[in-house]
């Protein structure tokens, strides 16, 4: 179990698992160098977060919720968690469904997956419950997903939090390792200098390569 402070934020996750030099980057030398990517996903979800509270029958639709795991060690706040109710008279929960709002359209890796696990096990980690099910709204398609939680994606979540504080602890910026299709959208790359500095053939870098193509759904 972690401490208060030592909770780190749960966007990390999916930046540990998109590139781990990236995560250090923004997490641990403190850096946010903002590109048109980034700048548009924070003005979608400054729209979602606007709105506080609805009820409609025995739903009820909260946003912008502060969620914590302590077991993780991550903290954040949802775009809208959806509590459905047993009776009017809200006391029995029977449902928790957290829903991420998303620019763009459904995508192949599985980023935006981990992130709405990682907030239903923090729901679940407050709230004692089980979700076995969340969702993501697609801004460009309009059009909402429903994400199975599976063991798979638990485990997922789980060790990208054990990483984001690994990395953390021991302080170093991992070395670049250079893949076209995410370093040519990254907000670092001028900084990090990937086809530079990469060392190529090392074990480490093989290894880590491979990871990623696993998350990244690659292998699907
Ligand atoms: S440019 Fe590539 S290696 Fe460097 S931080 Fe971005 S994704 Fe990672």
């Amino acid at each position: 179990m972690y401490s208060e402070d030592e909770l780190l934020p749960l966007s990390a996750l999916q930046h540990v698992l998109f590139c781990e030099r990236q995560y250090a980057f923004i997490h641990v030398e403190q850096s946010w160098n903002e590109n048109k990517f980034t700048v548009r996903g924070d003005a979608f979800h400054t729209r979602a977060h606007e709105g506080k509270r609805e009820v409609r029958g025995t739903k009820v639709i909260s946003f912008g919720l502060e969620i914590t795991s302590r077991v993780l060690g991550i903290t954040g706040r949802t775009d809208a968690v959806e509590t459905v109710y047993t009776d009017g008279t809200f006391q029995a929960i029977e449902s928790v469904t957290p829903v991420e709002y998303k620019v763009g359209r459904p995508k192949k890796d599985r980023y935006d997956e981990v992130q709405l696990c990682a907030q239903a096990i923090c729901l679940e980690e407050m709230l004692n419950v089980e979700i076995r099910e969340a969702a993501l709204y697609y801004g460009k398609t309009r059009h909402r997903t429903r994400v199975g939680l599976n063991q798979g994606l638990r485990n997922l979540v789980t060790q990208a939090a054990r990483r984001v504080h690994e990395i953390l602890a021991s302080g170093a910026t991992p070395p670049p390792i250079y893949e076209k299709r995410k370093c040519e959208t990254c907000s670092f790359f001028d900084i990090c200098r990937p086809r530079t500095l990469e060392q190529r053939g090392s074990a480490a870098g093989f290894i880590s390569k491979q990871v990623s193509q696993l998350l990244s759904g690659e292998d699907q």
